[in-house]
């Protein structure tokens, strides 16, 4: 299909394009020639009329979402052929393919070049996400692709995207089936089965992004009291167990999540009676909390989700930084980290600086972490990167 809407930029503007960034901010547009709404895909030229790139058009401060910078159409070849560079992609990094692993993110929006677009993997269930109108609107032709690619490792594709798009866009969506049906609701992870509650869990069910950070928590776990705050699914907590820790407490606020936790942990070390689950706020429990850890994970959900929470979040950070270190026994590890996408890696690393030295405590830095190779980011769009760590060795 060739868009019949041109969105023509000021002079100037190509410049950001001509770099790769996906986005086209409104305040770069001259001038539309026709009347696009949002989701259609429409073309970009600059103010000397050359073509720059083809798009999803929104509303809002981001105004194009860019697809291709090649004159080609968006059809049912071009989504193949994005979705099986992202297949190759996860062979490569090895997470795909693989006996002991089955889920994986196979779609990281820009940095899969499929901006607006995430798609999980669990066993074979696929869970897609669409966080603009534009991958909604092409959400069948998204299927056709990839159960094309993926037919025989595919049961089901599961369409979640009733949070994640934008409301005012009234697309009355609902969560479903768009392909096939599940049996059964285990994925394993680095030989460990998790139950993924796609239907109703957050995100698209799991928190797939810790997969590297969680091995290399195992690797520490081994004779020590363990302590997972927000804990969700208890992917950590099941790390440790394996890792021959002495005792795991996973602490969460949802009591939902104490559920998931406990029915993992069954399903890996049945009536195990190392482990505790409490449905608690964190704040509250590391302030009351008289058993002695040696090894606790901070994994709170984002404090920041825009920029203008900037300043809340990184003193919520560093308040609960500080009290885990305050509480910590001498020798003890900490895992902390933030996945907020408006929190930068220094902002956050000044955060926790900030809590370590209110608590008086010599902390070291052991270790930096980010988001696992399943997560690229796009180097022409640095704000693909979100999760990021540190682990602290606390005297
Ligand atoms: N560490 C998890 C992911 C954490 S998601 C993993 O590896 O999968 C964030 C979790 O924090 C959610 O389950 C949410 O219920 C919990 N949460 C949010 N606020 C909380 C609070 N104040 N105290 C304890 N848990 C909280």
């Amino acid at each position: 299909m060739k868009p019949t809407t041109i969105i023509h930029l000021k002079r100037g503007k190509e410049e950001s394009l001509q770099r790769f960034h996906p986005w086209i901010f409104s305040g770069a547009v001259h001038h539309i020639e026709g009347n696009p709404q949002e989701g259609d895909i429409v073309d970009v030229l600059a103010a000397d009329g050359q073509f720059l790139a083809r798009g999803h058009w929104q509303i809002g401060s981001i105004a194009v979402r860019v697809l291709t910078f090649e004159d080609r159409p968006i059809d049912l070849a071009f989504w193949t052929e994005r979705l099986s560079a992202a297949l190759d992609t996860r062979r490569s990094v090895g997470v795909y393919g693989r006996p002991d692993n089955d889920m994986f993110r196979l779609v990281h929006g820009e940095g899969d070049f499929l901006p607006g677009l995430v798609i999980d993997i669990y066993g074979r269930t696929a869970v897609m996400q669409a966080h603009s109108v534009g991958m909604h609107l092409c959400r069948q032709q998204l299927v056709e692709a990839l159960t094309s690619l993926m037919a025989e490792r595919l049961d089901a594709v599961y369409y979640k995207s009733e949070t994640t798009l934008p409301f005012k866009a009234s697309l009355g969506q609902e969560n479903g089936f768009l392909f096939g049906q599940s049996k059964g609701d285990v994925a394993r992870e680095n030989g460990l089965l998790f139950h993924i509650d796609w239907l109703k869990g957050q995100k698209t069910g799991f928190f797939v992004d810790q997969r590297d950070n969680r091995s290399l928590l195992e690797q520490y776990s081994r004779g020590r009291n363990v302590l997972n705050m927000f804990c969700y699914t208890g992917g950590f907590s099941v790390y440790a167990l394996r890792g021959g820790a002495h005792k795991v407490t996973s602490v969460d606020s949802s009591a939902k999540a104490i559920e998931l936790v406990n029915a993992n942990v069954e399903l890996n070390f049945p009536a195990d009676e190392r482990h505790d689950a409490v449905a608690e706020d964190a704040f509250k429990f590391l302030s009351e909390m008289k058993h002695p850890y040696d090894l606790i994970i901070l994994d709170p959900p984002a404090f920041a989700k825009h920029k203008d929470a900037l300043k809340n979040a990184l003193r919520g950070y560093t308040k609960l930084n500080a009290k885990a270190l305050e509480k910590i026994q001498p020798g003890g590890i900490l895992f902390t980290f933030s996945c907020s996408q408006a929190v930068s890696k220094d902002q956050f690393r000044m955060a926790v600086f900030t809590a370590a030295a209110l608590s008086h405590r010599r902390v070291r830095i052991l270790h930096q972490l980010h988001q696992p190779a399943d997560h690229p980011i796009n180097i022409y769009h640095p704000e693909g990167e979100y999760l990021k760590g540190l682990v602290l060795y606390v005297e």
